[in-house]
């Protein structure tokens, strides 16, 4: 990033491209022109200078996320479980009768 580039941007905008997903309304984005990293959130309406403070953030939702996901991967596999114990419950049953 030279001086002129930043320049360029701070006149007539940052070129802005996604460079990850966090979830489907946060973003980080990069400026093509000038390489700076920003933050982008559509519930708050707002793009943010990326720097450390955000970065970790944004680390703690991606860890959250993936916490999330696999509750409901756990979640899932419990509810197949179940039916699948109750058939060889019965099973047991009919050995038994
Ligand atoms: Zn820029």
């Amino acid at each position: 990033m030279t001086r002129y580039t930043r320049a360029i941007c701070i006149v007539l905008g940052h070129r802005y491209t996604i460079v990850k997903k966090y979830t489907p309304t946060i973003r980080k984005l990069k400026c093509k022109r000038c390489g700076r990293y920003f933050g982008m959130n559509d519930d708050v309406q707002c793009i943010v200078p990326w720097d450390a403070e955000l970065e970790e953030a944004h680390r703690y939702i991606e860890n959250i996320t993936i916490l999330m996901e696999m509750e409901k991967i756990r979640e899932t596999e419990q509810q197949l479980d179940i039916p699948l114990k109750l058939r060889m419950d019965v099973l047991e049953c009919e050995k038994h009768s």
